[in-house]
């Protein structure tokens, strides 16, 4: 049995054989011979970040309630695991099963970041699946993908049969009954991708034509196919609150990255970040009410033996019952060893009631984001922080006792200069001279970690039309800040700028760099988030090996009124609205936020028929 050799033979052999176990608690195995569809979620980083993803619960829970489908678990083998595999000549398989994920019906990838794409690529060719979509007949699973990286889907337009665009759990089950009915009616591939792309949220690139300009710029896409729109148009939950949500997730053995209940309190961000993505595409914020999360976290409590509970979002403290939640969170669990905790906290929206609240178990770090030193450059972002907030909330940490926090920035934001720099070191000083004063006695113990990532623009973005800063730029601005942060209580860390600058081209790309992607993993790339096995040159090699310039996709500024890769992929968010704050933006000019003020006009709620679902304090109940 494949499965007895593989645990006896080769697991023995690899660093940590619990990534391929599949047998951890609540993992669902279901019997094949009655479902009538098999998915394998294919998960392109190793295992440990895999789980950790809230997505991947959600789907494996919504398709495995399905009486006639099954969904199983795939992740990228370490780089060990696929050198036995590849040895012994045994194609990738998951973990439920072990059955090979050729076997399946549906792979599905999540494209969580640019940088695990050649880890889609090998795990298809370890899989036996023709790379190129245009490759597979019908013997071949259905190759789609989802996720924030699909908003621009073009880098991967070759490899993936059908992007899903927009929230997984809305429209899965759409796509699950399409590829039923066309197994039952055996129907061709064509046929069943031509049903598929009439599904509203489902690109399927095959269908449309690229024109272009030269290998950067585009002239035009247009289907070419009658049963592709011209736009494909995202898919979202209209009610968050009643929506699907695991309480039974699976319990890896081994630590894994949020080894924690998350417990979603909302979805979506309107504060309007200008660099972010995520404040774009999941937009408009729609809440669970806190009797949703009370009830969710005694199930989550009781199947899993979590300690932690964390109340994910991408802004838990705009959650407009979080007090109320946190605090009736902590009087049920605190007494039974769950701590409750908090991701990262916006400066202006940190409430030091919230922190002491959280502290009632345990002291976890806090985290600010200011994104930029002065308050100039952090207007253009539209950050909406000001340095008095965020001393407010370091000195009210501190008071309260904490010795460490950590302050994220950015580097090479549109219109920075050498003054902006210079207001990241000082506003780290001024975070640690007031961490003197008031940690008193405790003062040998303050810690302070800036971390510098750099910018990368991303498509559906007010700074989707912005240069990035070439690497030799931004090391400099790496080493000018490192010279200005020599305190002892400083720890400063900044991000790679060659693989910020690849994320770049992906981020911006359009089919072309596809080729790129194909060269790099033929030359070996792979895991190229991961230090020890990113090589700059060999990419760098591949861009040669096809003749295309990286810096024309990174560098370069894209014209307002050019027809960007994505421009057929419909966030909701109008390009107009985007170009707006773009505008705004270099006028440093800020947009207030609509859950708190009028709406600003993205778009998102009438071009979808969705609107902002904010449960408010009235909703909350007595505390
Ligand atoms: S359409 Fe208006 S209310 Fe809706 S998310 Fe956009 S700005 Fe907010």
């Amino acid at each position: 049995m494949m499965r007895d050799f593989i645990r006896n033979r080769l697991l023995p052999k690899v660093l940590k054989p619990a990534r391929y176990l599949g047998t951890e608690l609540n993992s669902i195995h279901k019997d094949w011979d009655r479902v009538d569809l098999k998915v394998v979620f294919a998960f392109p980083d190793v295992y440990e970040i895999g789980m950790s993803h809230l997505g991947l619960r959600i789907l494996y829970h919504v398709v495995n309630k399905r009486p006639d489908t099954l969904m199983e678990r795939v992740f990228a083998p370490w780089v060990d695991m696929e050198e036995l595999l590849r040895q012994q000549n045994i194609p990738l398989f998951a973990l439920e099963s072990y059955k090979p994920v050729k076997e399946f019906d549906i792979v599905a990838f999540t494209l969580q970041y640019e940088m695990s794409f050649t880890n889609i690529l090998n795990m298809l060719d370890l899989a036996g699946i023709p790379v190129r979509a245009g490759d597979r007949d019908e013997s071949y699973p259905l190759v789609i993908a989802g996720g924030p990286c699909a908003y621009n889907p073009e880098p991967l337009a070759d490899f993936i049969d059908a992007f899903v665009i927009g929230e997984g759990e809305e429209v899965f089950y759409e796509v699950l009954d399409v590829v039923k009915t066309a197994k039952q009616e055996k129907l061709s591939r064509t046929g069943l991708l031509e049903r598929l792309a009439q599904v509203q949220g489902v690109y399927v690139p095959r269908f449309y034509d690229v024109d272009y300009k030269d290998d950067a710029a585009i002239a035009g896409i247009r289907p070419n196919n009658p049963n592709a729109p011209a736009k494909v148009t995202k898919r979202l939950v209209r009610n968050i609150d009643e929506a699907d949500f695991p309480t039974s997730p699976i319990v890896p053995y081994l630590e894994v990255v949020h080894n924690r209940i998350m417990l979603e309190v909302l979805r979506g961000c309107s504060r309007g970040c200008r660099f972010c993505q995520a404040g774009m595409i999941y937009r408009p914020v729609r809440e669970k009410s806190p009797e949703t999360l009370l009830r969710q976290a005694e199930e989550l409590v009781a199947n899993t033996g979590y300690d932690e509970i964390s109340l994910s979002s991408l802004s838990t403290a705009d959650y407009s019952c979080v007090e109320e939640t946190l605090k009736k969170l902590l009087d049920i669990y605190s007494g039974h060893g769950v701590n409750v905790s908090l991701p990262s906290l916006r400066a202006d929206a940190f409430s030091i009631e919230l922190a002491k609240e959280v502290q009632r178990v345990r002291r976890p770090t806090l985290t600010f984001a200011p994104e930029a030193g002065t308050q100039r450059l952090r207007d253009v972002i539209n950050k909406g922080v000001t340095e008095e907030d965020l001393l407010a909330a370091t000195g009210a940490a501190f008071k309260e006792g904490w010795t460490a926090v950590k302050l994220y920035f950015m580097i090479g934001l549109p219109t920075e200069t050498e003054e902006d720099l210079r207001g990241i070191a000082e506003l780290a000083g001024k975070v640690v001279a007031l961490g003197q004063r008031e940690l008193g006695a405790k003062a040998g113990r303050l810690k302070v970690t800036v971390s510098a990532s750099s910018f990368v623009p991303k498509a559906h973005t007010p700074f989707q039309w912005e240069p990035q800063n070439d690497i030799d730029t931004l090391k400099e601005k790496q080493r000018f800040l490192a010279g200005l942060l020599k305190n002892r209580k400083i720890k400063f860390n900044w991000h790679d700028a060659e693989l910020s600058f690849l994320e770049a081209v992906f981020s911006r790309g359009n089919r072309k760099v596809g080729r790129v992607l194909e060269a790099a993993w033929r030359r070996g790339c792979k895991f190229d988030s991961w230090n020890e096995q990113f090589s700059y040159d060999k990419w760098m090699a591949a861009f040669a090996d096809v003749r295309l310039t990286p810096e024309a996709f990174a560098c370069r500024r894209f014209g307002v009124e050019e027809v960007l890769p994505w421009d057929h992929i419909d966030a909701g968010v109008g390009k107009k609205f985007l170009a707006k704050e773009y505008e705004a933006a270099l006028k440093g000019a800020t947009t207030l936020d609509c859950r708190f003020d009028r709406c600003t006009g993205c778009g998102v709620c009438p071009n979808l028929g969705v609107d902002l679902d904010i449960k408010g304090r009235e909703a909350c109940g007595p505390v």
